[in-house]
C-alpha cells in the first residue's frame, strides 16, 4: 500500500508509523462520532441465482455516511475497530439494523422468505453471542434460519479455542454460516472439519481472474481453481457462492462450471433498504425459495 510508503517509495518506519498511528487516531475518533450521530447504515447487495437472476437473499455491508466526506468504505475503519474494540459496538448496531431490515423485508409478500448474511469479525465470537443473537432473533421475530454470518478463514485461523463450539452453538440455533473471502486466506482444509460452514464464497479476485484472455496461462488457472473449489464444495455439500461478478462473460462461465448462486455490481451494489423495498433495482424472484443453507442441525 503505497499511502503507507515514505517519498519514492522508500519506507521510513518511524515516519509511517507515525503517520499510521495518527490516521488510526482519527479513524477512531470518526467511529465514535458516527456511533453517537447515527452516520452508520447497513446497506443491502443482492445475493442472486445465476441462472434466473433472481435474488435469493442480502448481504449487509456497513456504511459510514460522512455528511462532510461522504460515504467511507468499511475496511479501513473496520480494522480500526477491530484493534481499539469499536468493533463490539459497531457489530451490535449492525446485527441490529440487520434484523430490523429482515423484519421489514419479510413484511412485503415478495421478501417473505428471503435472507440476510452480514459479517462477522473475530472478536464477536464471545461466549454470549449465541444468547444474544437468539434473545435479538426472537425479540424482532425472525426465524434464525434467515440470518447467515459470514466469516473469514482469518477468524478461523485466530484459533479462539472457543470458536468451534460457538459456531456450532449458532448453526444449533439455526443460523448458517458462509466462509467469506476464500481462496485468499490460507485455506487450509482442515478449517473444514474442524468448522462447519454452510456456504462457501469464492473471493472477487478469482472472477476477475475470469477475463484474461481465453487459452492464456493465467485464465486456465482460474478456471482450474474455481473448478477445484466447487468440486470440492459439492462433494461436501457446501452452497457456492461467487463474489464480485462483474460482466457477462464471468457469468457464463460461472454457470458452466456448475456455480449456482452469486452477487456482483452486474445484479447490483449494495444500497439503503429503503431503495431496495422500492423496487426499483433489486429483482425479485418470481418464484421465492430459499435454498437450503444448511448441512444438518445435528
Ligand atoms: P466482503 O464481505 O467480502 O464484501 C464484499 C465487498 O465487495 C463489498 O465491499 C462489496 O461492495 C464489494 N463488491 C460487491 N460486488 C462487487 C463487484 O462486482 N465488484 C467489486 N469491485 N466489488 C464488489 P465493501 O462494502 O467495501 O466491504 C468490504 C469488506 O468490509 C467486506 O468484504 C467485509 O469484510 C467488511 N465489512 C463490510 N461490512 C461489514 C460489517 O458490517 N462488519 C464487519 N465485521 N465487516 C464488514
Ligand atoms: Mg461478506
Ligand atoms: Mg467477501
Ligand atoms: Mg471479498
Amino acid at each position: 500500500r503505497q499511502k503507507n510508503s515514505g517519498r519514492n517509495g522508500h519506507c521510513v518506519f518511524n515516519e509511517k508509523f507515525g503517520r499510521e498511528a495518527a490516521r488510526q487516531l482519527e479513524v477512531k475518533e470518526v467511529i465514535s462520532e458516527a456511533l453517537k450521530n447515527d452516520w452508520f447504515e447497513l446497506h443491502f447487495q443482492p445475493i442472486v441465482d445465476l441462472k434466473s437472476r433472481s435474488t435469493i437473499g442480502f448481504e449487509g455491508l456497513l456504511r459510514l455516511v460522512h455528511p462532510g466526506k461522504g460515504i467511507l468504505p468499511p475496511l479501513e475503519y473496520i480494522r480500526a475497530a477491530e484493534q481499539t474494540g469499536g468493533i463490539l459496538e459497531i457489530g451490535d448496531l449492525v446485527l441490529e439494523l440487520g434484523l430490523q431490515a429482515l423484519e421489514r423485508l419479510h413484511s412485503k409478500p415478495e421478501w417473505q422468505s428471503t435472507y440476510v448474511a452480514l459479517n462477522f469479525s473475530a472478536a464477536q465470537f464471545l461466549p454470549d453471542l449465541p444468547a444474544n443473537l437468539a434473545q435479538k432473533l426472537s425479540a424482532h421475530s425472525i426465524d434464525p434460519d434467515h440470518l447467515v454470518l459470514e466469516i473469514t478463514e482469518t477468524t478461523l485461523m485466530q484459533n479462539n479455542m472457543g470458536l468451534a463450539s460457538l459456531i456450532e452453538d449458532i448453526r444449533n440455533l439455526g443460523c448458517a454460516f458462509a466462509l467469506d473471502d476464500f481462496g485468499t486466506g490460507f485455506s487450509s482444509l482442515s478449517y473444514m472439519n474442524r468448522f462447519p460452514v454452510d456456504t462457501v464464497k469464492i473471493d472477487s479476485s478469482f472472477i476477475s481472474g475470469l477475463d484474461e484472455t481465453a487459452g492464456s496461462e493465467r485464465a486456465n488457472k482460474t478456471h482450474a481453481l474455481i473448478e477445484a473449489i466447487v468440486g470440492l464444495s459439492k462433494r461436501l455439500e457446501l452452497n457456492v457462492i461467487a463474489e464480485g461478478i462483474e460482466n457477462e462473460e464471468q457469468l457464463r462461465c460461472l454457470i458452466e462450471m456448475g456455480v449456482e448462486t452469486g452477487q456482483g455490481f452486474l445484479f447490483g451494489k449494495a444500497e439503503p433498504l429503503d431503495t431496495v423495498l422500492s423496487g426499483h433495482t433489486a429483482r425479485q424472484p418470481e418464484i421465492m425459495s430459499l435454498p437450503d443453507m444448511k448441512l444438518s442441525n445435528t
